[in-house]
C-alpha cells in the first residue's frame, strides 16, 4: 500500500502540491487526473523522489517516513520499493532492450549478471518483446520502447509502479497494446498510481479516480462516481471538458 500525508511541494515561490492526502491500497489501481500543469508529473516524481516532496509522510507497506527528518539511506530504500513509467520511455538508447532492463538490477540491486539476464528475458517475454531481447532501443518503435519500459519497471518487482501518461507519446493504433499490458498486470500484488488522458481505460482499469487541481485534490473517488456523478462542479467542468 502507498499513503501520502500532508504531502507538499513548491518549486521556488510556486506551490505545485499542496497537502495531498492519499491511500492506496495494494493491488489497487489510483488514476489521477486534471488539466496541464496541476502537478500530476510533479506528484508522481515526488513518490519516486525525482523530485523530493518539501513536507509530509509517505507510508510504503510498513515503512514510513517523514520526508522532513528522512536519511538519505531511506530514500534509497524507498526508491527501490517504486519503479516509473514514463510518458517518453527514458530508456538508455545506445544499449539493448536487454540491457536496459537488466540496468537497475546490476547496478541497484546488485543480483549476478546471469540471474539479471535472467529476470529480464522473463519480464520482456511478459510484455510481448522476448524476441527483439537484442535489438538496440534505438531501433524499436514507439511502442515497442514502451513496453521495454514497462518490463523494465517490472523486472524490479516494485511495491508501488508510477505510470506517468505512458501512451501519449504513441501513435493512435499502438496505445491500445500498451493499455492491454498495464490492464493485465494491474490488481495483482502492486500498487498502481497512473496519470492518462485515456478516460475509458482509466474508468475500466481504476479502483479510485482522483481530480487534481493546481496541487490540490479537489475529488477523489471510484469513478463511476468521478466520471458520472462528480460532486465538485470543478470535477464536472473538467471531465465535460474532456469527453
Ligand atoms: P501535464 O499534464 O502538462 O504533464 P502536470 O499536471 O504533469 O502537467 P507538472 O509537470 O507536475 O504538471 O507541473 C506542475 C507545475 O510545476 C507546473 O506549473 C510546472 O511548470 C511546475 N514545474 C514542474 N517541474 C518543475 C521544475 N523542475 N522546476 C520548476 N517548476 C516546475
Ligand atoms: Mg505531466
Amino acid at each position: 500500500m502507498l499513503k501520502l500525508s500532508n504531502w507538499f511541494k513548491s518549486f521556488g515561490d510556486h506551490e505545485v502540491l499542496k497537502d495531498i492526502h492519499l491511500e492506496v491500497p495494494t493491488g489497487d489501481v489510483l488514476t489521477i487526473i486534471g488539466s496541464s500543469g496541476s502537478g500530476k508529473s510533479t506528484l508522481l516524481r515526488s513518490i519516486n523522489f525525482l523530485e523530493p516532496a518539501d513536507k509530509g509522510k509517505i507510508q510504503i507497506d510498513d515503512v514510513t517516513k517523514d520526508v522532513q527528518t528522512m536519511k538519505q539511506e531511506d530514500i534509497l530504500k524507498l526508491r527501490r520499493k517504486t519503479a516509473m513509467v514514463f510518458q517518453n520511455y527514458a530508456l538508455f538508447s545506445k544499449k539493448t532492450a536487454l540491457e536496459n532492463v537488466m540496468e537497475s538490477l546490476l547496478m541497484v540491486q546488485n543480483l549476478p549478471r546471469a540471474e539479471a539476464e535472467e529476470i529480464a528475458h522473463h519480464y520482456l517475454e511478459q510484455v510481448g518483446m522476448g524476441d527483439r531481447a537484442d535489438y538496440h532501443t534505438i531501433h524499436l518503435s514507439g511502442g515497442q520502447q514502451q513496453r521495454v519500459g514497462i518490463a523494465r519497471a517490472l523486472a524490479i518487482e516494485p511495491k508501488v509502479i508510477l505510470f506517468d501518461e505512458p501512451t501519449s507519446a504513441l501513435d493512435p493504433e499502438l496505445v491500445s497494446g500498451i493499455l492491454e499490458i498495464i490492464q493485465s498486470i494491474a490488481h495483482n500484488n502492486t500498487t498502481m498510481l497512473l496519470v492518462t488522458h485515456e478516460m475509458n481505460f482509466a474508468k475500466e482499469v481504476s479502483d479510485q479516480v482522483c481530480f487534481l487541481e493546481n496541487g490540490v485534490i479537489v475529488e477523489k473517488g471510484d469513478p463511476n462516481q468521478i466520471f458520472n456523478q462528480p460532486e465538485s462542479e470543478r470535477t464536472k467542468a473538467f471531465i465535460q471538458g474532456i469527453i
